[in-house]
């Protein structure tokens, strides 16, 4: 098994990208940009900052997130998950904002200690309106656009030796092992650590996912609420959330 060519703790490195005031610490930003080839970093960043990232949550028995009445499935007006499509009743506009922001924040932790227990969708609106919305599945590696499934296609299905599992997947096989380092992390099998060797393949928007899902919830946080350049978005209706998966892989 091809060792990783070296253990550089990539969560870790996201997460200094925002300092303690807010800013991007310059240091991080040079040091990424040198990191990655055909300014994959720079794409990234502009993926990130682009405001057509998408997170859909199916709320499950209503459980994941209660304050967002009026979800949607249109990519073209989302309804993000503040209080503004609530009408003030006897309940006070602060009372909802606050009872909004508080399990907004509890469906951010729960992206990044609980992952598999959501069911949730990432999509990267494109700025052509004819053109459809970009899938992204981080747990498994993979984005519907056109640059991963060159890369793809390139570096693991014309080359035929050695397997295609084995070129792309790392795997700590001794259970003393384990890695901090989220990017890349796939589901695990047989108990054991695997990462998709994302040196191989990448694209611009599973790294823009990867820094705000793989590093620590200050970071996604940062982006929706500070930022408002990520929106997360809860689905009750399981009818709407099959549209919405429609409209991705038709
Ligand atoms: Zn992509």
């Amino acid at each position: 098994m091809t060792t990783r060519q070296k253990y550089i703790d990539y969560s870790q490195l996201f997460s200094q990208l925002i300092d303690e005031e807010d800013e991007m610490n310059e240091t991080v930003v040079s040091f990424l940009y040198h990191l990655f080839p055909n300014e994959l970093f720079v794409r990234g960043i502009s993926v990130l900052e682009s405001g057509n990232m998408f997170i859909y949550v199916l709320e499950k028995d209503g459980k994941e997130l209660h304050s967002n009445s009026s979800s949607s499935t249109d990519n073209d007006a989302p309804s993000v998950s503040t209080a503004e499509a609530s009408e003030p009743s006897s309940t006070s506009l602060n009372d909802i904002f606050q009872s909004s922001h508080t399990k907004e924040n509890s469906l951010v932790e729960k992206l990044y200690t609980e992952p598999h227990s959501l069911t949730y969708r990432l999509i990267v609106k494109q700025e052509e309106l004819k053109s459809p919305p970009i899938y992204v599945d981080l747990p498994h590696w993979f984005c519907s656009c056109d640059e991963f499934n060159e890369l793809f296609k390139q570096e693991m299905l014309e080359n035929e030796e050695p397997s295609l599992y084995s070129q792309a997947v790392f795997e700590l096989i001794d259970e003393s092992e384990h890695l901090e380092d989220k990017f890349g992390l796939l589901a695990p099998r047989s108990g054991h650590q695997r990462f998709f060797r994302h040196e191989l393949v990448m694209c611009p928007h599973l790294l823009a996912f990867g820094l705000i899902l793989e590093t620590r919830p200050a970071m996604l946080r940062y982006f929706i609420e500070k930022r408002s350049q990520v929106f997360l978005i809860t689905i009750q209706n399981v009818d709407e959330w099959l549209k919405l998966h429609l409209n991705i892989v038709v």
